[in-house]
């Protein structure tokens, strides 16, 4: 039997559960999310219940050939054929059999925990040591309750060394991440002072952090940063770093630029060492320290730590959708490949289904610790699961082994370049197209050769943050409430399908554009939810009915309108939704108006009335509370009266994003989620880590000059030199939705991690920022707004709100999506 294979008996005996086997079956694949089932033979399917209860995912895994589950209770159909096992806590199980699985195997296992750089730590370790290890390691961040046994499953005969990061966010947690990792070496990065919802205060956070070292016979830390815990350190031997500490095991006393390296000297064991890292920013130099300490400690020469730190490559976890050439999407993953990071690279590709052809450009894998015959079966067989229609492989393992592969489509190539100079063999048009390949094959060429060139200013956009940010929200629902996410105007300036896609995905119940054009460009990207249109122009209607969007009704004259147009066209039950203004006063019905929208939809078999809403003027303002409750009465009175004269149930909804955040009393069947998605929330302070921001503008600098005290900069001569110093000029320009108010030192940007002001007007295409004093040179990221310099700080510079910047981003500006 291979390692990580069991049979269901033993896996019911492991994990402690009841529940009859009414068939021997082996299992070597643990599932827990029903969207994402590629290989559903040996597959084990744990019922989890996070913001939606795991049991209604069961029938769906079931028609994906799932045939084992773990669940709390039995289902309420009977399903043939298949094993229920029942357990008090099905989380709980799957750690616990995570936990059997770690201690079969006695390996090394290095234990990464802190606030930052975890991942960049493991996969940085991860490539300074996969010369001599056979490792295995958590993909991408796998590090959470549920990430972290599916990481540690992944440990078989062959590995000699682990690395797993362990994420937490509640007291409680580490433990449990303990028991599955069981590291006997740990390492703790950087620990942020952010505030931390889950916990009451900074030293229970490091408190639960340091659980994590329980069993560790040896600790890798920065010494500085742990000096009021030292009593709380549980590690038996520490080894130590440290920039101020002279008797830290690693002591660093000399840090200098040198080109574009960062060359740092230290005392260790007595003796002065020294070593070159390819990065400049703080970040990375921190964690290449720890790098650094932790291959030190683990008894690494010197000289030859310093060869490889040298060589240390970015860590890129992103995937990355750009725009490609001949209308194709690209998805960007070039920097690693390995069975697991394909998996979820796959999972993103048929995410984003725009295109209706999908396409994988791969090269070899190496250090899977499988032989190579098994792994590329099992490349092939998730490729084929994945249902990719083109497949180009490059490297001679997969070339040798091209009858594997059964797909659509398929082309063979030796080497990158060979694949480059035969671009027009398998050809590209309308595809979305995933680049993945191992690091010595050079894929960002390929990405380069596929990828449309982009004006230097990009908006970037954060899947992830839009995702953790609609599961805070979704968190503060009650149980059953549907929720619509506000997709209009480009989503916030945000993109179209992009997100849209990712809302789908993620199995939000409604979208809501702006006007019909909206969405139809929906439609036409796949996206096949249900789509309710704010202000449906009557021009637009039979494309309204074309591309079954459904429009909302918020006054008489539409309400005649529509009908006759569904009436002509030999429609009924036209879906529709109606608009009441309870206080808004800027679309809807009166609340004086409900008799007689009674007698109009009464017996009309032209359209079915699907919700009901209101909006919120002032949801976020205390000072307007009296008159949001106000506004909530009216609605449930006028929604009561159309509901009392149609004879079937309607959706009921009112919250906006700060609906949602301050008045859990007017949730009704569904809320609509706008800016809050986008990670702004008036009501929620902008330190509490809950939500993130999930777009920052990027910018560069084109000159700098010098200029003498007096000089006047831009058009009116309106900045003036009050000393000697440098401007520069970036290319972003009110045109590019960067406004004119933000000119003459209103506004500023993050250069270098420095704020400076702009001076002078703000031009169409470019503006000019004082950087007197600041160390910049031409080519330099300049920063518009991100998570750190936030577009709220923006808002307030020039007196409007974040909307207002957000969708004023033209369109010229690039966006690129990624997702972690
Ligand atoms: C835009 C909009 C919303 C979303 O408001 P946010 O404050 O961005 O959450 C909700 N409902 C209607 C009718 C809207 O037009």
């Amino acid at each position: 039997m291979l390692s990580n294979q069991y049979s269901i008996t033993e896996v019911k005996q492991i994990i402690n559960a009841e529940g009859e086997i009414i068939k021997e079956d082996l299992i070597s694949v643990l599932l827990t999310d029903s969207r994402r089932i590629n290989i559903a033979a040996e597959g084990l399917f744990f019922a989890l219940s996070g913001r939606r209860n795991g049991h209604e995912f069961i029938a769906e895994a079931y028609s994906a050939g799932v045939r084992n589950f773990v669940v709390k209770q039995g289902p309420e159909i009977k399903l043939p054929d298949a094993n229920f096992l029942i357990v008090v806590d099905v989380l709980l199980a799957l750690q616990t059999l995570a936990r059997h699985h770690r201690n079969r195997f006695n390996l090394d296992v290095i234990g990464i925990t802190g606030s930052n750089g975890k991942t960049i730590v493991k996969e940085w370790l991860y490539q300074l040591m996969a010369a001599d290890k056979i490792i295995v390691r958590n993909p991408k961040s796998y590090n959470s309750q549920i990430g972290v046994p599916l990481s540690v499953w992944q440990i078989n005969e062959k590995n000699n060394l682990g690395i797993f990061e362990a994420g937490i966010s509640l007291p409680g947690e580490m433990e449990k991440l303990e028991a599955v990792i069981k590291p006997n070496i740990g390492i703790l990065t950087h620990l942020g002072t952010a505030h931390d919802s889950g916990f009451e205060n900074t030293r229970e956070k490091v408190l639960e952090k340091l659980k994590l070292f329980k069993h560790c016979t040896l600790l890798i830390h920065n010494y500085d940063q742990l000096v009021d815990y030292q009593q709380d350190i549980p590690a038996t031997t520490c080894f130590t770093w440290s920039r101020s500490f002279k008797q830290a095991d690693l002591y660093v006393f000399s840090e200098t630029v040198i080109k574009k390296n960062y060359y740092l000297r230290a005392i260790f064991r007595e003796k002065e060492i020294e070593c070159l890292i390819p990065f400049l920013d703080q970040a990375s130099i921190e964690n290449a320290i720890i790098c650094w300490a932790a291959l030190l400690a683990l008894g690494y020469p010197a000289a030859e730590v310093d060869k490889r730190l040298e060589r240390l490559n970015p860590v890129s976890m992103r995937l990355e959708l750009k725009t490609g050439i001949n209308d194709c999407s690209v998805i960007d993953d070039s920097y690693n490949s390995d069975i697991q990071s394909l998996e979820i690279a796959l999972n993103f590709l048929n995410q984003q289904n725009q295109h209706h052809k999908k396409t994988l450009i791969l090269s070899d894998i190496f250090q899977s610790g499988l032989q190579e015959d098994v792994l590329y079966k099992q490349v092939a067989e998730l490729i084929k699961s994945k249902k990719v229609d083109k497949f180009i492989g490059v490297g001679t393992a997969l070339l040798s082994r091209q009858e594997y592969f059964d797909v659509p489509e398929k082309f063979f190539f030796t080497d990158t370049t060979e694949l480059l100079n035969n671009l027009l063999t398998p050809g590209f048009k309308s595809e979305t197209i995933l680049i993945k390949g191992s690091r010595s094959f050079e894929f960002e060429r390929v990405s380069r050769a596929l990828v449309q060139k982009t004006h230097e200013t990009v908006m970037e956009i954060n899947l992830n943050a839009m995702l953790n940010n609609l599961n805070y929200y979704k968190s503060k629902l009650k149980p059953g409430v549907k929720l619509m996410a506000m997709v209009k105007a480009f989503s916030y300036g945000s993109g179209t399908f992009e997100l849209a896609n990712m809302l789908q995905y993620n199995k939000v119940d409604y979208l809501a554009v702006a006007y019909t054009d909206e969405g139809i460009s929906l439609r036409q990207a796949g996206i096949t939810m249900p789509i309710m249109v704010l202000n449906a122009e009557q021009s637009a209607f039979d494309k309204l009915a074309e591309f079954k969007l459904e429009p909302v009704i918020y006054s008489f004259g539409l309400f005649d309108n529509f009908i006759k147009f569904v009436q002509q066209n030999d429609i009924l039950n036209y879906p529709v939704h109606l608009k009441i203004d309870t206080g808004m006063h800027r679309l809807g019905f009166e609340p004086v108006d409900m008799d007689l929208l009674c007698d109009l939809l009464e017996e009309n078999k032209y359209i079915r009335v699907l919700s009901m809403f209101s909006h919120l003027a002032a949801s976020e303002a205390p000072e307007h509370d009296q008159f949001t409750r106000e506004q909530i009465g009216r609605f449930e009175k006028a929604a009561g009266a159309i509901e009392d004269c149609l004879n079937y149930k309607v959706i009921k909804h009112l919250s906006n994003t700060s609906g949602i955040t301050r008045w859990p009393s007017a949730q009704f069947d569904m809320v609509r989620l706008g800016i809050g998605l986008y990670g702004i929330d008036a009501a929620v302070p902008a330190d509490d880590s809950a939500l993130q921001p999930i777009t920052s503008l990027k910018t560069s600098i084109s000159q700098v000059k010098k200029l003498v005290a007096g000089d006047t900069v831009g058009y009116g001569r309106n900045g003036v030199m009050k000393n000697d110093g440098r401007i520069a000029t970036v290319r972003i320009g009110y045109a590019d939705g960067y406004l004119r108010a933000f000119g003459n030192g209103v506004g500023n940007m993050l250069v270098n991690g420095v704020l400076v002001p702009t001076i002078g007007n703000v031009s169409m295409d470019m503006c000019m920022i004082d950087v007197s004093g600041v160390e910049v040179k031409e080519g330099d990221e300049v920063i518009v707004f991100n998570e750190q310099h936030r577009i709220e700080e923006l808002a307030t510079q020039i007196g409007t709100i974040p909307y207002e910047i957000l969708t004023n981003i033209s369109q010229r500006v690039k966006r690129v999506y990624f997702y972690e």
